[in-house]
């Protein structure tokens, strides 16, 4: 391609709505352009490394088997309600565009595919002899998403492969997802990623195991925790490890103290000189649930540690039955505010006791301007670290005091229900091994595989007859990778303050031929031929014959993180050009003739 002739738009400054380089660096080459929020054209150069990624994972995604197919993007609404979701995505998460056509219909656009797999899958698969069956298809999502960000990484209309399978068993559907995690592996070393898979955690969805892989990277959204021995790594949300052990209590005898303003744990400690680890904290919390019940949640946990919320809401969503409640809709911290909305009187925020009165809370609660039913009493749930803790400290319920001394079954009465709610963090010991500490990084979730079970099959009653000639459901697994984001994670993952350094597997381009002059007709002559060349070679080649400095075209070269620049300049005259690596920035010059087989060399190298 010829730059002269290619919509070719170069910015110098860095765009005011982007936080974050790789959104900053894809604006200004010119890869793509913002349309509205949550909203990119992919410009020719983004399009090529959209479909060289695209390419390696069908490559990847056939040699497990699996078949390409192309679903609809508008979903009629039926669907979402046989599965039970049209409501969760619809008004809850509020994630689906949904739409009423002319004939009052209504529809959906695609944020995933479960419901219209699971509907063929009814339709066509009768018999265990069918099985297994992995389809999958690349192609364009939408989602609302409340805060789209970062450019690619957080679209509103975004680019995913997504794969289902269905299986007989969960021998077969295991080793499906053995062979997508491999199938993932090899897709992010193919394009030259550093990454990491990850156990991740599966919602209320269940399933017996996920895995993200996670792009490596500072800007990433994800924090992951792992052990340096190789033998653990997680998603913080999912994350479990040892708690570091309680200190002894300092106090012996029960009483209340007068403690002003400390409202926080690290005043308190530091008013009363005790460890953290000694102070049963009592955190509150709103769950609304599906049947529009809003329950008030109090969580008892070591002073010490946090309220991992995913967990939280993954037990939650294992008590929804109590309160006649399929799932959460939504899980909020109760601030001042909120508690405005179900309190009669003040709360003593900062100094509740794990007996709090059920009294504070009035029969309705205001949500909006509608009144919503509120359960009289909090739900009150221990984590595991208070269970052993003696002569603690908590709140007293009333503002400005604390109680030291504390003890279960004496002055309060344990939770009955005691969950593991605590959040992992770096420091903490590994639970595989406890002389393993857990350490940080942070990582951008370019795939997700997941291993199903029956939750779709069930609810739309997608069967087959098994060798015995009895109905199941079929089991299924579902495998999601983000194409336009995992292009993105590159650039995060390589650039400089030049511009972008694309991995050669994945570059819109391998070689950039630039003509130092093209006001020497020699100059323009050579590179001529050798883009000739090059392309019969089958090289990936664009052409820089604009009419500009060379400055400006070393400039864009870099800019747009093109891996070979051959540069015809003055060399010539000895036969020679220069070869100059953007990766490492190594420059050489090389004869004329070599230049052709040296850079097929390098390119194959480099793909590996
Ligand atoms: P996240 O936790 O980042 O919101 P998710 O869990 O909703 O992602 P999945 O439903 O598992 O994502 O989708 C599969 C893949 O699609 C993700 O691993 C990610 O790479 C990509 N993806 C999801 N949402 C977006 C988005 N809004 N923009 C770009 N890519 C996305
Ligand atoms: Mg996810």
């Amino acid at each position: 391609m010829r730059l002269s002739q290619m919509l070719f738009v170069t910015l110098r400054d860095d765009p005011a709505d982007a936080e974050i380089p790789s959104h900053k660096l894809l604006l200004r080459a010119g890869y793509i352009r913002r349309i509205g929020s949550g909203i990119y054209a992919y410009l020719p150069l983004m399009w090529r490394v959209l479909q060289k990624i695209s390419q390696i994972v069908r490559e990847e995604m056939n040699a497990t088997g699996a078949q390409e197919c192309l679903l609809p993007q508008l979903q009629p609404a039926s669907l979402w309600r046989e599965s039970g979701r049209w409501d969760t995505y619809t008004k809850a998460e509020g994630i689906m565009f949904a739409l009423v056509d002319r004939r009052q219909q209504e529809l959906a656009l695609g944020p995933t595919h479960e419901e219209v797999i699971t509907m063929l899958a009814r339709d066509l698969i009768r018999s265990y002899r069918q099985l297994p069956l992995s389809l999958y298809q690349i192609q364009t999502k939408f989602r609302d998403e409340i805060r789209p960000r970062f450019g690619l990484m957080r679209g509103r209309e975004f680019i995913m492969k997504d794969c289902y399978s269905f299986h007989a068993s969960e021998e077969s559907l295991k080793k499906t997802y053995q062979d997508m995690y491999q199938a993932y592996s090899n897709v992010l070393q193919r394009c030259g990623l550093a990454f990491r898979a990850v156990e991740a955690d599966s919602g209320a969805i269940g399933g017996s195991g996920s895995t993200e892989f996670m792009v490596l990277a500072e800007a990433g959204e994800d924090e992951v925790l792992y052990t340096e021995d190789g033998q653990y790594a997680a998603n913080v949300e999912k994350a479990v490890s040892l708690p570091a052990a309680a200190q002894p209590s300092k106090f012996t005898s029960y009483e209340k103290r007068e403690t002003p303003a400390t409202e926080t744990i690290e005043k308190l400690c530091a008013f009363l000189k005790c460890s953290p680890t000694q102070v049963v904290k009592n955190v509150l919390y709103q769950v609304l649930y599906d049947n529009g019940t809003t329950v008030l949640v109090l969580v008892s946990i070591r002073g010490d540690q946090e309220v991992n919320e995913v967990k939280l809401q993954n037990e939650l969503t294992k008590l929804a039955g109590q309160y006649g409640a399929k799932t959460v809709l939504k899980l909020a911290v109760l601030d001042a505010d909120a508690q405005k909305n179900w309190s009669a009187k003040p709360l003593p925020l900062g100094y509740i006791a794990p007996d709090l009165a059920d009294d504070y809370i009035t029969r309705f609660a205001q949500e909006g301007n509608k009144e919503q039913a509120i359960h009289p009493q909090f739900l009150r749930l221990a984590d595991k670290t208070v269970l052993d803790l003696k002569n603690f400290v908590t709140g007293s319920n009333e503002s400005g005091c604390h109680v030291v001394g504390a003890n279960w079954h004496q002055q309060f009465k344990l939770p009955e229900i005691i969950v593991d709610v605590r959040k992992a963090k770096a420091g903490d010991r590994s639970v595989h091994n406890p002389e393993q500490i857990l350490k940080s990084t942070r990582g951008i979730e370019v795939g997700h595989i997941f291993q199903l079970g029956t939750k779709y099959s069930q609810a739309m009653a997608a069967n087959y007859t098994n060798e015995q000639g009895e109905e199941k459901p079929l089991i299924m697994g579902c495998y999601g990778m983000g194409i336009s984001r995992l292009a993105q994670a590159a650039v995060e993952q390589f650039y400089d303050r030049d511009g972008i350094i694309w991995p050669v597997a994945i570059a819109p381009y391998e070689v950039i031929v630039t003509i130092a002059n093209v006001n020497d007709a020699t100059q323009v002559e050579i590179a001529e031929k050798l883009y000739h060349q090059l392309n019969q070679a089958g090289i990936e080649t664009l052409l820089d014959d604009r009419n500009e400095r060379a400055g400006v075209k070393f400039k864009d070269a870099d800019l747009i993180g093109i891996p070979f620049r051959i540069v015809i300049g003055r060399a010539i005259a000895n036969g020679k050009v220069e070869l100059v690596e953007r990766f490492t920035r190594t420059c050489e010059e090389i004869t004329i003739e070599e230049v052709v087989s040296n850079l097929k060399q390098r390119i194959d190298m480099a793909k590996g």
